[in-house]
């Protein structure tokens, strides 16, 4: 397995609120974007990516769903908890997107609109539902508000973590197959490279890092509007 990560804080953002972590011999990766006041966010996505790794102990786990579960629990608790206790932080939160790959095996766990997505034989497959408004409204079969389409709600999050006491954590479990890749990816390169542009970079990805910083740049070329994260993964 090969990886490799990369985030840039984008041309119109003071501050880079995303957060990632890679530790490819456990073959551990998370993303989390944060959201909040002042320094809620980059608060927020940090405690949520320290506390999850600190959580995923995984000697002689088996069931890597519970154990990720409780990790992205104890990081909820973490952030609802460091919220209350400062006003400056008060109802920061983040999204979560956390993934183990072992023994040809993905497990995934999942709160809020950061991607994960798997590409095999050629065929790119998002493997994350995104936690908005607007994935709500088109699951609810709604499709406009008035004049306002549905898209307009894509950024509003029915989910994160740190917001409320319990969070609902979504998790995923896919086989995988050598030569296969995974892209774990915050908001700020699916907002404007396609889910078609991306499956082109991972047609014609051969090494993890240059492909993870193709994908930024895509984005950057677009305008860069938000922080902008990668992990790509070769597995
Ligand atoms: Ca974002």
């Amino acid at each position: 397995m090969k990886s490799a990560g990369v985030s840039n804080i984008g041309f119109h953002r003071k501050r880079n609120e995303d957060c990632y972590y890679i530790d490819e011999a456990q073959g551990i990766f998370i993303i989390c974007d944060g959201m909040g006041g002042h320094r809620g966010g980059d608060v927020a996505s940090r405690l949520a990516v320290h506390t999850i790794r600190d959580h995923l102990d995984l000697t002689g786990a088996e069931d890597l769903a519970s154990v990720m579960t409780q990790a992205v629990r104890a990081a909820n608790l973490a952030i609802y908890k460091a919220g209350n206790a400062d006003e400056a932080l008060r109802e920061m939160g983040t999204t979560a997107t956390a993934a183990i790959i072992r023994d040809g095996c993905l497990t995934v766990a999942h709160v809020g609109d950061s991607s994960l997505y798997h590409f095999h034989a050629g065929v790119l497959t998002k493997i994350t539902k995104d936690h908005t408004l607007a994935e709500q409204m088109k699951a609810d079969h709604i499709f406009t508000n008035g004049d306002l389409p549905i898209s307009s709600y894509s950024h509003i999050l029915t989910r994160a973590v740190g917001v409320e006491p319990e969070v609902n954590i979504d998790i995923y479990q896919h086989e995988l197959s050598e030569g296969d890749w995974i892209l774990l990816c915050s908001d700020g390169l699916t907002d404007l490279v396609t889910d078609e542009e991306i499956a082109g970079f991972m047609a014609a990805a051969s090494e993890p890092e240059s492909t993870a910083l193709s994908l930024v740049n895509a984005a950057l070329e677009k305008g860069g509007h938000d922080n902008i994260t990668v992990i790509v993964v070769c597995v």
